[in-house]
């Protein structure tokens, strides 16, 4: 078969569960991702049984990974004794764009991925329903499910990592627009004159605010920066060591990334009026302490009326948020059918 090269670089984790609370429903949660894609199988309580993971480089052509995430998924159901039966649905956390369950043109995955149509190929493949998010929408449905944001009606997560993006939780149902691209928070043009994003326009949130950015500041700005100069790497987290140990240049970096994170809150304060904002991904996941200099621009520069009802957060689910927010999405979407 095609994937069992892929297949013989897999990692199994099992985790250990209390034999006392067996259920009869299982789902699955698939997180694809540039790097890696992780396939759990755990129940509607959020808990993963068992995960693996493919690496995303090894796999070149689309139907492959279907094919890949398929025997995945089957392997993971032998391995804790349950069939496919039990399996009540999949859920997918992609990257976007998509168009419904296929995918678009996305600059995270192989070339030869795009226009592949994953809900219908897993579906095809596996018998079970599936159900495809974009994976900002996945991790907010996670949050929202079992992390900072249970049982709210009102909830926008945003996840500042290499890039940003959001999902929302809207009247306590998902709201991810007629594509399921909805949450496109990192493109939102905060400056127009700005620097060059990925998607092609100029002064995107993302090129001001994600770790990404901040990356890029600390590399033009290292001449100013004696602790910048020492550092082993011109990335976030020397970004964030230098203002830490006080370095002015790092700290100024932060401002300026922190400003145009609050500014760029601010505006989902006053279109969605949430009780709850989560900040989840890679950069926030490290630093809490930055969320109070992101709390004072979006109170700067939301409706005096509105910022008293939002909570801003750090996110709840850790590093296997990914897997969790797409075993919420099948959970939230089995009834879909
Ligand atoms: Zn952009």
């Amino acid at each position: 078969m095609a994937c069992a090269t892929t297949l013989s670089r897999e990692t199994i984790q099992e985790h250990p569960r209390d034999e006392g609370e067996k259920t009869l429903d299982y789902f699955a949660g698939v997180d694809i991702g540039g790097t890696k894609i992780a396939v759990g199988i755990g129940d509607a309580s959020g808990s993963i049984i068992v995960e693996s993971q493919l690496v995303t480089a090894e796999i070149a052509e689309g139907g492959q990974a279907l094919d890949a995430i398929t025997d995945q998924i089957n392997q993971l159901c032998q391995k804790i004794g349950i069939t496919r039966q039990q399996l009540r649905a999949i859920g997918v956390g992609s990257p976007g764009p998509l168009d419904g369950g296929k995918l678009l043109k996305t600059a995270n995955l192989p070339e030869q991925w795009d226009g592949l149509d994953i809900e219908g190929g897993l579906e095809l493949r596996s018998g079970v329903l599936t159900v495809v998010e974009n994976d900002a929408t996945a991790a907010a449905m996670g949050e929202w499910l079992y992390g900072a944001g249970k049982g709210l009606r009102h909830m926008v997560y945003v996840t500042v990592s290499t890039g940003i993006g959001a999902g929302m939780v809207v009247n306590g149902m998902r709201d991810a627009g007629i594509q399921g691209n909805a949450g496109e928070f990192g493109h939102l043009v905060m400056k127009t004159d700005g620097p060059l994003c990925r998607c092609g326009k100029h002064g995107c949130l993302e090129t001001l605010s994600s770790g990404t950015a901040i990356a890029r500041m600390a590399t033009e700005r290292v001449a100013d920066s004696p602790f910048l100069q020492a550092a082993s790497a011109l990335d976030s987290a020397s970004v964030f060591a230098g203002a830490y140990a006080n370095d002015p240049t790092c700290q100024s970096i932060l401002e300026s990334a922190a400003f145009y994170l609050g500014l760029g809150l601010s505006y989902l304060v006053n279109l969605y009026n949430p009780q709850m904002i989560v900040l989840g991904g890679g950069v926030m996941a490290h630093h809490h302490e930055w969320i109070a200099a992101i709390r004072e621009n979006t109170k700067r520069f939301s409706m005096d009326a509105m910022y008293p009802a939002v909570q801003i957060v750090p996110a709840q689910l850790g590093t296997a948020s990914g897997v969790q927010g797409a075993l919420a999405a099948a959970v939230m979407g089995q009834t879909r059918a």
